[in-house]
């Protein structure tokens, strides 16, 4: 650290300007991304019954230096400026396109398709505006969109955001509640979500055959489910074993790499029609 002649110490390290200039270039490439076309919607299979009911959207980049990038890596820096909103924008423009196009093929028109939404979208003012005007625009049944939100949306606008959900809900795009157990909303404020599913988070399912507390939890989501009239899906389910195990417990859909990574819409189709081996 430097001092300048009053007693000021400079905080700035090497390695914080280091660390300052990556996030610098990371949003100005973000910006690059965005204008030349390197965003692709990947699709993970979720399957109740042995079959394929729908998928998850998540975002992948293609970056002309660094190849595959996940969404861990950007997502972040993207909601703390406003690049998310267009980003989200891409990404619900881009899923509804690929729901018009399913729609068109017999035995993909019904699969849903679940779309991750940062609160900082359901937060804009014209979030229901410009959803709507994307399923227009597009074609998609809206009865096929599902939105994840996320416990982290905290409590200021709670009334605001249950406007906005219900007003899309009349449209038939149905919410649910991502990552479920591991935000910090109390139950009343779930009570009063028009939400359709809860998803069980990754990190209870990991070790939900060894730890009985990640059981214990499975088993109360799922109850709670049960009691507010909402569905349920786990997601993280990686073996046969936990998927027997949350069958047990009273939930019946997953999502994970034992039926299947994120994947290229070509390649999701092609599972569609080959059918799930487990
Ligand atoms: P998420 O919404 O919890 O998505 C599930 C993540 O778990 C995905 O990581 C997925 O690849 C991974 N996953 C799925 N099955 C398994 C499994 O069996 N085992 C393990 N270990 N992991 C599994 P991904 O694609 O890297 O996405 C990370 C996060 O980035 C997402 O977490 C979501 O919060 C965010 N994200 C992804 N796409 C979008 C997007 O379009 N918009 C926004 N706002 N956030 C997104
Ligand atoms: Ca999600
Ligand atoms: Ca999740
Ligand atoms: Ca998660």
């Amino acid at each position: 650290a430097k001092t300048d002649g009053r007693n000021l110490v400079r905080v700035f390290e090497p390695w914080m300007e280091q660390a300052v200039a990556r996030r610098i270039q990371l949003v100005s490439e973000l910006r690059g991304a965005l204008d030349g076309d390197q965003f692709e919607l990947y699709y993970q299979p979720q399957v109740e019954g042995g079959r394929i009911v729908g998928s998850e959207a998540l975002l992948r980049w293609h970056h002309p230096e660094r190849g595959l990038v996940g969404p861990a890596e950007f997502i972040g820096i993207a909601e703390s400026t406003d690049l998310i909103l267009p980003i989200g924008a891409w990404v619900l423009r881009a899923a509804c396109r690929q729901l018009a196009r399913w729609a068109a093929v017999p035995h993909n028109a019904r699969l849903a398709v679940a779309v991750n939404i940062s609160i900082r979208q359901l937060m804009e003012d014209n979030f229901v505006r410009d959803t709507l005007a994307v399923i227009a625009d597009t074609g998609a049944d809206p009865r096929c969109l599902k939105l994840e939100i996320t416990e982290s949306m905290g409590i200021e606008g709670v009334e605001e955001t249950i406007a906005k959900m219900e007003a899309l809900r009349r449209h038939g795009i149905r919410f649910l509640l991502d990552d479920f157990g591991t935000g910090y909303s109390s139950l009343a404020y779930l009570k009063r979500l028009p939400l359709e599913q809860l998803k069980i988070d990754r990190s209870f399912v990991r070790d939900i055959l060894v730890d009985p507390n990640d059981a214990s939890i499975a088993r109360s989501v799922v109850a709670l489910a049960q009691a507010l009239g909402l569905s349920i899906i786990a997601e993280g389910v990686e073996t046969m074993a936990q998927r027997d195990k949350l069958l047990e417990l009273g939930c019946h859909r997953f999502q994970g790499y034992l039926y299947g990574r994120p994947m290229p819409a070509e390649e999701f189709e092609d599972m569609v029609a080959a059918g799930v081996a487990r």
